[in-house]
């Protein structure tokens, strides 16, 4: 089954409650048939709970999470705890924008990320390198940082914790506990705009090694079975291409998910190859 997974961003449009539930309903209607697709939707925190009560078939997720519950945090996004009392059960973690704009370092992805997991929240954990990384040939490295510093330890406190429930410990290394998503910041639209340059979507000659490092990396550390996405400028033209190769579990979407026709055009997509 391949996952589509929307980010929603800032985008204001999807900001206006109206316009966000009835792309939502919508959707659901569509996609009403599909049973071999997963889809999910990273609305922004101003119609977080409102979407989250229209939804059957589409998994709504915040697309940031504070690490504590209380306390002088001027700013801070809601907490695992918020989420839950919403019924919220997804998050994103570490997006390439919340590391460059809001200062979330690796550090505070392993702290959001003992938050989310805590409550039992499935988090989508976004990692990958710029293009000057990529071109020093430091993919390797910073996919290895970025795991071992902001993801590892926060698993591995976890599984400790429930160390006498082999139960909560399984899940943790199942499948569906949490995902990666592989986003190489120069593939991401927003950034590619800002610097001037058209957004394009990174090669598959460079997606498929990227993704073997982060599979080799986790199962070194015993999570021999993980999710990966791909995200960075997918669209519906190159949704088939890449949804074909079995290494990518799904796309995570920004700018082609603010669009009804883009998104479940996609979605189709994917429904269609899960069913090959
Ligand atoms: C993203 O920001 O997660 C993303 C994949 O953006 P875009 O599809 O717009 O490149």
């Amino acid at each position: 089954m391949k996952i589509i997974a929307g980010n929603w961003k800032f985008n204001k449009e999807l900001r206006n409650l109206e316009k966000a539930i009835n792309f939502v309903e919508a959707l659901e209607e569509k996609i009403s048939g599909f049973n071999n697709v997963e889809v999910k939707i990273f609305p922004h925190d101003s119609v977080l709970p409102q979407l989250a009560k229209k939804v059957e078939k589409i998994k709504i997720g915040a697309q940031d999470i504070h690490w504590e519950e209380d306390g002088s945090f001027t700013g801070a996004p809601f907490s695992a705890k918020d989420l839950i009392s919403m019924g919220v059960k997804e998050v994103l973690i570490g997006h390439s924008e919340t590391r460059a704009y809001f200062g979330v370092t690796d550090e505070k992805v392993s702290l959001k990320l003992k938050a989310a997991l805590n409550d039992g929240i499935i988090p989508t954990i976004c990692i990958g390198e710029d293009i000057e990384e990529k071109e020093r040939g430091e993919t390797e490295g910073v996919l290895r940082r970025q795991i071992e510093k902001g993801i590892l330890p926060a698993l591995a406190i976890y599984r400790e914790q429930f160390s006498e429930n082999s139960s909560l410990q399984n899940e943790v290394k199942s499948k569906s506990s949490f995902m990666l998503a592989y986003e190489p910041l120069y593939a991401i639209a927003g950034f590619a705009k800002l610097r001037g340059l058209e957004p394009k979507s990174a090669q598959i000659g460079d997606i498929k090694p990227a993704i073997g490092i982060i599979r080799k990396t986790f199962s070194e550390n015993g999570y021999p079975e993980i999710k990966i996405l791909y995200g960075g400028s997918s669209n519906p033209e190159n949704a088939r291409e890449l949804l074909s190769h079995p290494c990518i579990d799904g796309l995570l979407l920004g700018t082609a998910s603010w669009n009804f026709g883009s998104f479940f055009e996609m979605i189709k997509v994917a429904e269609e190859i899960s069913l090959i």
